[in-house]
């Protein structure tokens, strides 16, 4: 069986990362699994435990660093977030494409660790600092220190999409939700 493709679907925080990620899950054609994250953040109203996050106190979370069980992990504006690796070999070698949702420290990581043709990575910018900021704003679940962390990072990390294979703005969730759709449909058929 041929090996599942690694998706890395990495931008600024507020970009909407989350809502395009959950549009393209929608495409059952795309066989692709979300890989879930540890996080020590607090969980949020309308979220789950194990489905959109496993929310984590500190010390599980500093286990699983010490015990090497993260892909991945990085600091975010006062919590960590990490990606747990056991299952994302098992799920590749299976056929699956794992698709991951993070941001840029993390997917630095990756990009720097993960070769080969089945590596697939993806940049979302906003069309406008100003779209990004009426975002972050609209989500209302941050106080306004947060909210000032979250942007003056945002503003950092705009420009750094040089070391991505693919650049999407996104403009319009539907629009790009499709043209990342067609990325992984064409990725998929160059691993045949
Ligand atoms: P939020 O607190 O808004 O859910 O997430 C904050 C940031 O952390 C977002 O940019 C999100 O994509 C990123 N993130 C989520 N899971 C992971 C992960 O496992 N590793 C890394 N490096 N970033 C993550």
């Amino acid at each position: 069986m041929k090996q599942g493709l690694l998706i890395i679907l990495s931008g600024p925080s507020g970009v909407g990362k989350g809502t395009i990620r959950k549009r393209i899950m929608l495409d059952p054609s795309l066989n692709l699994i979300y890989s879930v994250s540890m996080t020590t953040r607090k969980i949020r109203p309308g979220e789950e435990d194990g489905k959109d996050y496993f929310f984590v106190s500190q010390e599980t979370f500093q286990k699983n660093i010490n015990d090497n069980q993260f892909l991945e992990w990085a600091e975010f504006v006062g919590n960590r977030y990490g990606t747990p690796k056991a299952e994302i070999q098992k799920l590749r070698q299976a056929g699956k494409n794992v698709l991951l949702e993070i941001e840029i420290n993390g997917a630095k990581q990756v990009i720097s660790k993960a070769t080969g043709p089945g590596l697939v990575t993806i940049f979302l910018m906003p069309p406008s600092f100003e779209a990004l900021e009426t975002r972050i704003r609209k989500r209302k679940t941050e106080s306004e220190a947060i909210i000032q962390e979250r942007l003056a990072k945002a503003r950092r990390e705009m420009n750094l999409h040089h070391d991505y294979q693919y650049l999407v703005v996104n403009d319009d969730v539907e629009k790009t939700s499709q043209q990342i759709i067609d990325i992984i449909k064409e990725r998929m058929s160059s691993m045949q």
